[in-house]
């Protein structure tokens, strides 16, 4: 299971998600600091870590793919 997070410096927020969650894009875009970035992990564990250092406060979870 891959684990995705969107990190949202505008808003101070980073979200998780699953893999195949429907807000995840299908092709990676260009990373944008303010709009917000998308990045892989192999695990949840590593996922969580990257959520803490990523910066923002606002650490969540997707309501939709409730990972
Ligand atoms: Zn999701």
């Amino acid at each position: 299971m891959i684990y995705w997070i969107h990190i949202a410096h505008s808003i101070d927020r980073v979200t998780l998600h699953k893999d195949r969650c429907s807000e995840v894009p299908s092709s990676q875009t260009s990373t944008d600091y303010w709009g917000g970035g998308w990045y892989d992990y192999p695990d949840k564990e590593r996922a969580l870590a990257a959520m803490e250092q990523a910066g923002p406060t606002d650490l969540r979870r997707c309501p939709l793919c409730k990972p």
